[in-house]
């Protein structure tokens, strides 16, 4: 060996043993890159017999770029390059790093740079840049320096390859995953696994899935185990019993992983274990003679562990898609079901036969605060009920939300009158009968949008618009009706602009005793007036307000005219104890109500004694832990609590007894059919003995003509409010009406 500085020398004998390779197969490639022979031959003389991690060393050569690169493409595993520097150009070799690099796309072989003319030592940057592993100058090669520089080499790469199998291995479960989770259906999960689990230990698809046989079902844990998926030639045995598998060595190993619940390597198959959620588990056959050695098993671990949660998700998958279509309460298709079969029809093309109603129940919210949920939850089952028996099986019937359902039939079949007559016989719940107020949205397909979601809106506009006209209505959805939605839109904007420009203002109504004659007070109640000189009724715009919210604004301005003018008629000496002002509920629900009242009695200096508060029996019935407090309080101040319409809504007369009340107000409906209906008389009568034996003063609405009065007066009501005695007047016509009133009497 020559001492040249171009020449490999070994100075040292290293101290190193060189120990004789025991696995053969499997070796680390070493490239020698060099245009001299020479070096070829010391380094592997000097490499030779050497083990590393207990695999040998195979040399490749290559003595030019041309052979470098076509021995790379064969051998893209190399581990180590040893390569000089300058060989047919003084700097061949940094342009084939680029080459290894970048075209060839090989960022794992670690790369040892040689040369023997320090002058031609690479730059720093090129170092960094193209990933070098070391630079060594040819007459500082001892066999030691060379030995641990591709020591070293090796041992990075090594280590590289396993971070790269990991991230393969990770990108694997990451895919494998979202493929899973995918599917839908537990047939398609189960050979999903199988398939997957093929792919991860690199071997063909022979395999099978067995779980408990209840596998999808509930949570009872079954003793009994079924072949629920298999793949390659096992396909026969799918739906087979685990214990009818003939194949002793299946049968054992599923066997065993099941009593140890861990995983079963052997030597032609894996049996991979799956635990879920409830302890219950599966188990996964693989035949394979590759056993995980390079992927390494923690990846598995976490493959199976992956897998486990996917089948979880799967069970809830399937939990959360019968949950969004089947409602557990009444046992009816739900909302997406319904907007599904809508949209078939579209598809199809049949959907201008049909017609969706949609029905819903009025008060429900204060039959569930009367009665308590679990009577509401009958109430929904026995309509439920009554749908399906009514209407058979032509038509889809479904609940779309609380207490709204929906019908979907053929137009000639389905109308609101035939929903009515279904409906219209009481139900019996708790030994209780009711007849259930309801209102109906009608959609007819061919009116409609393309699609089920637009023609639900469309029909709960309708429905809308039939609530509007008060509980027990129907509407019909056509281009009027959206229309009139848009037109509600619009009056909700004006009304909005007149309430800020002051174009709403009050109208008092006297109320009086007719027996005597006497005023006893009136009832303030809203009006509207356009800039076009056109009145507006509150029936139409309060509903709107409540709607949007603008009636706590309004209520609040009404309470304060209402107050204002009373104190006014307090101070003149006018007649009249009592102003009575309506409160929307939603003006009522507020937690500031009561501050704020008690804030404008103050400011107003009205005595609380001349104030009532006209309620509902919607606020009487609300589930509103405080209600009766917030109700005492206002009685403590001395105002008088009157209930507004009463009989109109859903009447649980339990409230009356529980609530402080002062007065019932019998509605103009009641007063009306005194003389029109038979059993009219009766319930008003009724109604007015009931107030009394509860302490509570009874006065009659709407009284029009004298037969009215007389009637209530032999009932032994004497208050009453109507057009008999005065129409609701702007407050200088009241002033000059009460003055006149006094002189008259
Ligand atoms: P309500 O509180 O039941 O008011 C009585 C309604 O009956 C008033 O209608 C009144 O003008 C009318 N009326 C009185 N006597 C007779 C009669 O002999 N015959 C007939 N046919 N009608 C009579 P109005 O003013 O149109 O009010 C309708 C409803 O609007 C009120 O019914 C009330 O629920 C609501 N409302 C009115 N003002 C307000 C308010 O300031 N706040 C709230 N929240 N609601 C109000
Ligand atoms: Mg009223
Ligand atoms: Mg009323």
């Amino acid at each position: 060996m020559s001492s040249n500085n171009d020449d490999v020398i070994f100075i040292e004998e290293p101290e190193i043993s060189f120990t004789q390779c025991e696995d053969t197969s499997l070796v680390w490639f070493v490239l020698i890159v060099d245009d001299d022979k020479d070096v070829h031959s010391a380094t592997e003389y000097a490499l030779k017999d050497l083990a590393i991690l207990g695999r040998g060393v195979r040399f490749l050569n290559a003595y030019s770029i041309n052979e470098c690169t076509t021995v790379l493409q064969d051998h893209p595993d190399v581990a180590v390059i040893l390569l000089d520097v300058v060989m047919e150009t003084q700097d061949a070799g940094l342009t084939l790093i680029d080459m290894i690099r970048r075209e060839l796309n090989l960022h794992l072989p670690r790369i040892i740079l040689r040369t023997g003319q320090p002058g031609y030592a690479p730059e720093l940057d090129a170092i960094r840049d193209y990933d070098i592993n070391d630079y060594l100058t040819k007459n500082e090669l001892t066999r030691k320096k060379l030995f641990t520089a591709v020591l070293t080499a090796i041992r990075a790469y090594d280590q590289l390859q396993r971070m790269e199998a990991s991230r393969l291995g990770l990108e694997q479960i990451v895919r494998g995953s979202s493929e899973l989770i995918a599917v839908s259906g537990l047939q398609a999960f189960a050979s999903g696994v199988i398939r997957q689990l093929a792919v991860f230990v690199n071997t063909e698809p022979e395999g099978l899935l067995c779980a408990q046989a209840d596998f999808d079902l509930d949570q009872q844990i079954s003793s009994e185990y079924l072949i629920i998926a298999a793949a390659g030639h096992y396909q026969a045995l799918v739906q087979r019993r685990l214990d009818e598998i003939t194949d002793v060595q299946i049968y054992t190993s599923f066997q065993r992983c099941f009593n140890t619940r861990e995983h079963v390597f052997e030597n032609n198959h894996l049996v991979l274990y799956f635990e879920m959620r409830n302890k219950r588990h599966f188990a996964v056959y693989i035949k394979t003679n590759k056993l995980p050695s390079v992927i390494n098993r923690d990846l598995l671990h976490a493959f199976c562990a992956n897998v486990s949660i996917c089948a979880d998700n799967i069970n809830l998958i399937n939990e959360l898609r019968e949950s969004a279509y089947v409602d557990k309460l009444v046992g009816l298709p739900k909302r997406t079901a319904f907007i599904d079969a809508i949209n078939q029809h579209f598809a199809d093309g049949t959907a201008s036969a049909f017609s969706v109603i949609l029905i819903d129940v009025d008060q429900f919210a204060e039959i569930n605060n009367a009665f308590g949920h679990q009577y509401g939850d009958q109430l929904l089952k026995s309509i439920a009920h009554r749908f399906e028996q009514g209407l058979g099986q032509e038509s889809f019937i479904a609940r779309i939300a609380g207490d709204s359902f929906g019908v979907l039939g053929k137009t000639t079949d389905i109308n609101s009158e035939r929903i009515r007559r279904i409906m219209e016989r009481p139900f019996h719940i708790d030994g209780m009968e009711h007849v259930i107020p309801f209102s109906t949205g009608t959609v007819r397909l061919r009116d409609s949008a393309v699609d089920g979601q637009s023609v639900l809106k469309d029909a709960s506009i309708a429905r809308k618009l039939a609530k509007q006209s008060g509980i027990n209505s129907d509407a019909i959805y056509n281009l009027n009706v959206s229309k009139k939605a848009k037109e509600q839109t619009h009056l909700l904007r004006e009304l909005q602009s007149a309430f800020e420009q002051g174009h709403l203002f009050p109208m008092y109504q006297p109320q009086v005793n007719m027996n005597t004659g006497q005023i006893l007070g009136f009832e303030a109640l809203m009006r509207w007036q356009t800039v076009s000189g056109e009145f507006i009724s509150p029936l139409q715009f309060i509903g709107l307000a409540e709607q949007s919210g603008l009636i706590v604004n309004m209520g609040a301005w009404m309470l304060r005219s209402a107050m204002i003018f009373m104190c006014q008629l307090k101070a003149e000496g006018l007649p009249g104890d009592k102003m009575s002002v309506n409160v929307s509920a939603v003006q009522f629900r507020r937690p500031d109500f009561l501050s704020h009242l008690c804030k404008l009695l103050d400011e107003i200096g009205l005595h609380p004694k001349y104030l009532e508060l006209e309620i509902t029996e919607s606020i009487a019935m609300m589930e509103h832990g405080n209600i009766e407090t917030t109700l005492s309080k206002l009685q403590g101040l001395g105002i008088n609590i009157a209930i507004d319409d009463f009989g109109t809504g859903f009447s649980s007369l339990s409230y009356l007894d529980r609530l402080p009340i002062n007065r019932i107000k019998i509605d103009r409906s009641f007063v009306n059919s005194m003389m029109l209906k038979k059993g009219g008389m009766r319930i008003t009568e009724l109604v007015i003995q009931l107030g009394h034996s509860l302490g509570m003063r009874i006065i009659a609405e709407g009284v029009e003509d004298e037969k009215q009065a007389r009637c209530l007066l032999n009932m032994g009501c004497q208050e009453a409010q109507g057009f008999l005695y005065a129409r609701p007047m702007v407050g200088d016509d009241l002033k000059k009406w009460l003055r006149n009133y006094s002189s008259v009497r």
